[in-house]
């Protein structure tokens, strides 16, 4: 007989994976590598090193390297919050009257109330083992910054995060939080940097972006001596941290004999959606199994990479100074509306999930804000959790999916990522109190102007 699933799903501690698991590896069609934007030739360790540290640089590039130990000293902190329960969505799916079985990966359960701690733990432990003395980074929405500012204290690294300035005036307690745990937090675009007040310049009144904030971090990190900067998406070294996800995701379902039919997650820069995918999409690579399993990445319809962005190569910051990056984008000169799932606002999307979109391997769809407060208030009234608004995107899809489900009547399995807590978005909730959200759609126009600022190289002409 099945066994009794339960409502939460646990692993034991020593069930935790010891490796992370580097999906290109089985990718037959490899995600296009980085390139050196002056010699439009691959990007070298020596180039990227000038600006990330050795390791993360070393697995950034290594598309054949399936399994990559955990570092035992980085399991011990990972153990301070992990393993993340899985949870059976009963009370949604009783409340939707639904015969799919619906589970999420809760990843809200550390302080910075995101899955971000799982790569800034990492990132954090191998600055220091390389003997860096501080790091660099931004951060949007400041589930990044805090993250970072917790693994950087705990390892006792040196932080300065340069946070969007809508954000930091949107979330003085993200600001706050940053702050205690010991790190300098720069509003940008500031006057601290060249490409910072370059951007003022042009903009007095910007509320900034993730692309201004990057290249403010990045200016920072080079002119400064044992420096690097780290940063929390897009990366595939940042997708091979958040693997971690699935494979703890894995791991469980596979206890109950549970093979999920529908994989659910919101995409920034596409690491949690990557991490939780990893395991499962390795898998249909591979012929073994789930050959029907369906990915979906969901996004905000004001930022639409994926829907409505181009396959090109592009830089990840808006002053132009990253390696080029083959993705799904809008332009780094895109600047998305002021929405409230800052960790959203990203105008590119990480090259393996691009790859795998362009290859039908994974869908996407989009959806307004009002529609994703919908959806978080239906399922934090009967789950208790209280949703971060960029997980609440995955919710909105999860639920319509499950709604599919009822009208077909088929028991589908529907798991979907639900990334972290929304305790410092009140604001936002507010607003949808209030009904004084607004749903932002770029227009066709706005989208011109972002893709003109992808660069004209050959690469980008077939
Ligand atoms: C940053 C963030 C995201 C989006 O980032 P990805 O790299 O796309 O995963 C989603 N949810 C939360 C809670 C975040 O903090």
């Amino acid at each position: 007989m099945a066994k009794k699933i339960p409502t939460r799903l646990y692993l034991s501690e020593d069930e935790i994976p010891r490796f992370w698991y580097n999906l290109r590896a089985d990718m037959k069609a490899k995600p296009d590598p980085l390139l050196h934007p002056g010699t439009l030739k691959p990007a070298t360790a020596q180039d990227l090193e000038a600006v990330f540290c050795k390791e993360p640089v070393k697995q950034e590039l290594d598309d054949s390297t399936r399994l990559i130990p955990i570092p035992e000293a980085l399991e011990e902190f990972y153990l301070s919050y992990r393993p993340a329960p899985l949870i059976r969505a009963y009370f949604l799916e009783k409340a939707l009257g639904t015969p799919a079985e619906i589970y999420y990966k809760f990843e809200g359960t550390n302080t910075s109330g995101s899955h971000k701690l799982n790569s800034a733990a990492a990132q954090a432990y191998y600055a220091k083992e390389e003997g860096l003395t501080s790091v660099t980074t931004e951060t949007g929405a400041g589930q990044w910054g805090t993250a970072m500012a917790m693994a950087a204290g705990y390892y006792g690294l040196g932080l300065t995060v340069y946070m969007v300035k809508v954000s930091s005036e949107q979330k003085p307690y993200r600001k706050a939080l940053i702050e205690t745990y010991g790190a300098k937090l720069i509003p940008s675009p500031s006057n601290t940097t060249e490409s910072g007040r370059k951007i003022l310049e042009k903009d007095p009144d910007t509320g900034g972006s993730l692309g201004c904030a990057i290249s403010e971090a990045v200016e920072q990190a080079v002119k400064t001596d044992k420096c690097r900067y780290v940063l929390g998406s897009v990366m595939n070294h940042v997708v091979l941290h958040q693997s971690i996800i699935g494979q703890e995701t894995k791991a469980a379902l596979d206890k109950y004999g549970i093979k999920p039919d529908i994989i659910i997650g919101c995409a920034g820069g596409g690491s949690n959606l990557g991490g939780l995918i990893a395991p499962f999409m390795g898998e249909k690579l591979l012929g073994k199994s789930n050959a029907n399993t369906r990915f979906i990445a969901v996004e905000p319809a004001s930022c639409p990479s994926f829907t409505r962005g181009r396959y090109a190569y592009d830089f990840g910051d808006t002053a132009r100074t990253t390696p080029l990056i083959r993705m799904m984008t809008l332009g780094n000169g895109f600047i998305p509306s002021a929405n409230h799932a800052g960790g959203l606002r990203y105008h590119g999307m990480n090259p393996i999930l691009s790859k795998l979109y362009k290859d039908g391997l994974i869908e996407a769809r989009s959806a307004v804000q009002s529609e994703v407060f919908d959806a978080a208030v239906q399922f934090m009234k009967v789950e208790g959790i209280l949703p971060a608004p960029e997980s609440s995107h995955a919710i909105k899809a999860a639920i319509d999916e499950a709604l599919e489900c009822k009208r077909t009547k088929e028991k589908k399995v529907i798991v979907f990522g639900l990334t972290g807590t929304g305790y410092f978005d009140l604001t936002a909730y507010i607003a949808y109190n209030n009904k004084t959200m607004t749903d932002y759609i770029p227009t066709d126009e706005d989208l011109a102007k972002g893709f003109s600022s992808i660069p004209d190289i050959p690469q980008n002409k077939d």
